[in-house]
């Protein structure tokens, strides 16, 4: 590193949490911040900083590119399921000697009003799902087939960018957007479905805890997936 050059701080990001940490640190203006993004949506909001886009091939890729850019720290703010980026950043800093830091945000604890039903997989959360039920999915693409074989069940999704291929739910409602923290506008997208149980994520986090609110405020059963 040139003698007056700042230290380099890779963000692992695409969360609010990461995007306000690049926020924080360009504004201290003590070190040079680069964000990476997985790259799954189309129109990411681009966080102040450098900004890279797209896997990096593993630990191993992660390694190369720590070294190949001069990296000096690397904090993990991805969201807290995304568990196989995290593993390569322990692998990927081990191997480099360079320090990592771990943003976990804590997990919603439920309050009164809440009717969760905690599970520890997606197929637990398939099978607590009663006949007949009409289903807000909060879950990514990759999480959606355990549901498949619920078809007396009616889903309704909601991604951000639409999907490559058809989903191939027999009696599924697709809705393209992102979630609102603000609960009035989850509940007036519950109500005009017709939703009667909620699953989702213990995700954390305020940009996604308005549908919690909203169901609480509506009575309805949420079926949440433990860390
Ligand atoms: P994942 O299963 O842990 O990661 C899968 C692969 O995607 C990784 O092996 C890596 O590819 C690449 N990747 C993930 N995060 C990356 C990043 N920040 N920069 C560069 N490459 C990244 O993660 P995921 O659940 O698919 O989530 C992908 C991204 O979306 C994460 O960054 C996460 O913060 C964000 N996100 C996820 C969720 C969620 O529900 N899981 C929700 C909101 C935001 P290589 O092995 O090729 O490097």
């Amino acid at each position: 590193m040139p003698p007056d050059a700042k230290p380099k701080v890779l963000i692992l990001g695409g969360t609010a949490e990461a995007a306000a940490l690049a926020e924080q640190l360009v504004a201290r203006g003590d070190v040079a911040v680069v964000t990476s993004l997985a790259g799954r949506t189309t129109s990411p909001v681009l966080p102040p900083g450098e900004v890279r886009i797209g896997g990096f091939g593993g630990a191993a890729g992660l390694a190369a590119y720590i070294r190949e850019q001069g990296i000096s720290r690397v904090i993990d703010a991805t969201h807290p399921f995304a568990r196989r980026i995290s593993e390569n950043a322990i692998r990927a800093t081990a191997e480099t000697g360079v320090p990592l830091e771990h943003l976990v945000r804590p997990g919603w604890e439920p309050v009164r009003g809440d009717r969760w039903r905690e599970v520890g997989s997606l197929e637990e959360a398939a099978q607590a799902l009663p006949a007949g039920a009409t289903v807000f999915l909060a879950l990514g693409r990759q999480y959606l087939d355990t549901f498949l074989h619920r078809t007396d069940c009616r889903f309704v999704i909601r991604m951000v960018d639409a999907p490559a291929e058809p989903l191939p739910f027999s009696n599924h409602t697709l809705i393209l957007g992102k979630p609102s923290a603000d609960p009035a506008d989850e509940a007036a997208l519950f109500a005009r479905h017709g939703i009667t149980h909620l699953v989702c994520r213990n995700s954390g986090g305020a940009a996604s805890y308005g549908k919690i609110v909203a169901a609480r405020e509506m009575g309805l059963p949420v079926i949440i997936l433990g860390r």
